[in-house]
Order: structure tokens, then C-alpha cells, then sequence
């Protein structure tokens, strides 16, 4: 069960409550987040939503069946809004994109993706500057000084960074220059990672793990909620099979049935989802119309010469045709 208390709750009210809890044989953890306080009762005995509903303090109460539960749409029909400030929001029936680099290389090159970015009408800026790299010898990103410069020239622009963090220490260093932080695949399941976001208020973006299910990437996402943080958004980037003809597979699956299990939006990375320059865009169409709230790509002004991820990464001429066919998709969808 879930059950919304009320912002002026007296603490007597709420030691009634957590007993009544208790007495119907549920565990009271409370969570207390940007948005409000929530008891959130784990126990699986029968009960009359009667015997507790009306009691003082209480704003509503839900029963909801899932494991996970703040994150599941049975008790949160409206779809969760990230308004991330100047106009740019994630969620609201508007289709979010998020393009750049792989990785964050230099002055030069922020430069001119920000001038492509500003073109499109795209506020959301993509890339890493702590890369999660599968050999280490390769480039592993500028780290804080490459985010300072990066945000340097994004606030100037307007434009929101969106970047990777991939551990606890990174996050408070980081906190002021990132408007939207990035659990990458691997870390999906960096459960310490996952309770210190809970402690931020800034939205964190979490991909689903490498090899993790649909309810493994939902119980991420409660990790980080029942931490103490709602501003969530959940992103699919492919998952690997035994097919070896793609990078991953493109879990087109998922983006319906996260809609449906969950109230956080849905963004598909196509890039990583097929690594493959040349079918970005097909699968990054497939995915608006799959009914993702948002895409999320890798573009770089010379693909060839990127310090990573060159091989799935379009050009800024390929990229300014796929912002305008997906927004067009995203216009026929909603016309139906
Ligand atoms: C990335 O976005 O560049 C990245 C490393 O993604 P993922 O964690 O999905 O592999
Ligand atoms: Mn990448």
C-alpha cells in the first residue's frame, strides 16, 4: 500500500497511522521526497482500505499490487512531468530530445554541437565526460574541468546537460553543473549509486542494465524514489542477446510496457540500442512510434573522429533530418 500523507500531518497522527499499518501485519517505511511524504506498507495480509483510509493525516491511500510500488502507474495515473526550468520539460506530451557527443572532447566541439543543437530547436545536450569504457586503455572522458567548460557555454545557450555520474564521490562535485544525471547501463544495479541520487534534487536518467529486465530497471527506479528523489526518467538502450548482427538489441518491447507499468517517462536510445550509424535513425522512428516520450542520440560534427562510439554516432546533417522525421512521427502519432 501506499499512502500519501498530508504535508501538515501532527506527529501523533502519524504514529496512529504507522500502528494501524502495523496491526494490518504491513512494514511502515516512510519515504519522504521533493513532492511529499509517503508510508509505504510492505505485507501481503487482506485488508479493508476502509479501516485506515479515513484516519487524520491522510491524504490518500492506494493498494498496489506490484513489488515495486512508487513507481508503478497503479497508484500514479498521471504520467510524472520533469520540468527541468527555461521551458524545457520532459514528459509533457512534448517529444523530448537529447542529442550530442559520446563523449565531451573540447571547447571546439561543445561549441559547435551546441551551434547544431540551437539550429534544431533541441535544448537538451547529451554526453560524458566520465566514460564507462570497456578497455582502459581507452579514452575515458575529461572529467569535471570538460563538464565546467561544457556548462560554460550550454548555460549561455540555454541548453540542459544531461550527463553520466558513475559513482557516489562524483555527484557533489558534479551537482551544480548537471541538469539531468545519467545512470549508465552498467551501473544500473549500483544500488549505493542509486540510494545517493535519492539524495539529490536533480532528475536522474536511468538505463536499463545491460543484461537487466524491464522489473529489474523499475526496481532501480524505486531505489532512487524510495531514496528520497521522484524527478525520474527511465531510458531503454538495448539489451544483449545472442544476435551478433547489432551492438545490442533494441528492446522495442519495453517502451509500451514501461508506459504502462510505470508513471516516469520513457526514452529510447537508439544509438546504443542498434550501434549502428546507419539504422539510428529507423529504430530511433520505431521508438517514437513505439510511444517513447523521448529520444536520446549520439551526433558529432565528424563521426569518423570521434574519441568514442563513432561507429553509431550521425552527423549533424543526419541528425537535423531525424529531429525533424521524429517530430513528425510524434505529430502523426497523436493525430491518430
Ligand atoms: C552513453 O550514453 O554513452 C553510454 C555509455 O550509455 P550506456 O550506459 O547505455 O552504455
Ligand atoms: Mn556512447
Amino acid at each position: 500500500m501506499i499512502i500519501q500523507l498530508n504535508k501538515n500531518i501532527k506527529p501523533a497522527e502519524k504514529d496512529a497511522i504507522v500502528k494501524k499499518v502495523n496491526g494490518l501485519k504491513y512494514e511502515a517505511n516512510e519515504v519522504r521526497t521533493q513532492k511529499g511524504t509517503y508510508l509505504i506498507g510492505i505485507g501481503s495480509s487482506d485488508f479493508d482500505i476502509r479501516q485506515i483510509g479515513n484516519m487524520p493525516g491522510i491524504d490518500d491511500i492506494h493498494i498496489v499490487s506490484d513489488s515495486y510500488k512508487l513507481v508503478s502507474r497503479k497508484w500514479k495515473v498521471r504520467p510524472t512531468i520533469i520540468d527541468l526550468g527555461d521551458g524545457v520539460i520532459v514528459g509533457n506530451g512534448e517529444l523530448a530530445i537529447m542529442a550530442g557527443p559520446c563523449s565531451i572532447e573540447g571547447e571546439a566541439q561543445i561549441y559547435e554541437t551546441i551551434a547544431h543543437l540551437k539550429a534544431s530547436g533541441i535544448r537538451m545536450m547529451r554526453g560524458g565526460v566520465y566514460k564507462p569504457r570497456s578497455s582502459p586503455y581507452a579514452f575515458r572522458g575529461l572529467g569535471i574541468e570538460g563538464l565546467e567548460l561544457w556548462y560554460k557555454h550550454a548555460r549561455a545557450a540555454g541548453i540542459k546537460i544531461v550527463t553520466e555520474v558513475m559513482q557516489v564521490s562524483q555527484i557533489e562535485p558534479m551537482l551544480e553543473y548537471v541538469d539531468i544525471f545519467q545512470v549508465g547501463a552498467r551501473n544500473t544495479q549500483n544500488f549505493n549509486l542509486l540510494d545517493a541520487l535519492g539524495k539529490v534534487d536533480k532528475p536522474v536518467m536511468i538505463k536499463r542494465g545491460i543484461s537487466g529486465t524491464i522489473d529489474e530497471l523499475l526496481y532501480s527506479a524505486e531505489y532512487v524514489f524510495s531514496g528520497g528523489n521522484e524527478r525520474l526518467i527511465l531510458c531503454e538502450r538495448g539489451i544483449r542477446t545472442y544476435e551478433k548482427a547489432s551492438r545490442n538489441t533494441m528492446d522495442l518491447n519495453a517502451i509500451p510496457i514501461l508506459k504502462e507499468k510505470t508513471h516516469l517517462p520513457v526514452i529510447a536510445d537508439p544509438s546504443h540500442g542498434i550501434g549502428i550509424r546507419r539504422h539510428v535513425e529507423a529504430i530511433a522512428l520505431a521508438s517514437v512510434m513505439a510511444g517513447a516520450d523521448g529520444v536520446i542520440y549520439e551526433t558529432h560534427s565528424n563521426p569518423y573522429k570521434a574519441f568514442s562510439d563513432g561507429q553509431q554516432t550521425i552527423d549533424f546533417k543526419e541528425s537535423e533530418a531525424l529531429v525533424k522525421k521524429m517530430r513528425a512521427s510524434y505529430e502523426l502519432l497523436r493525430s491518430f
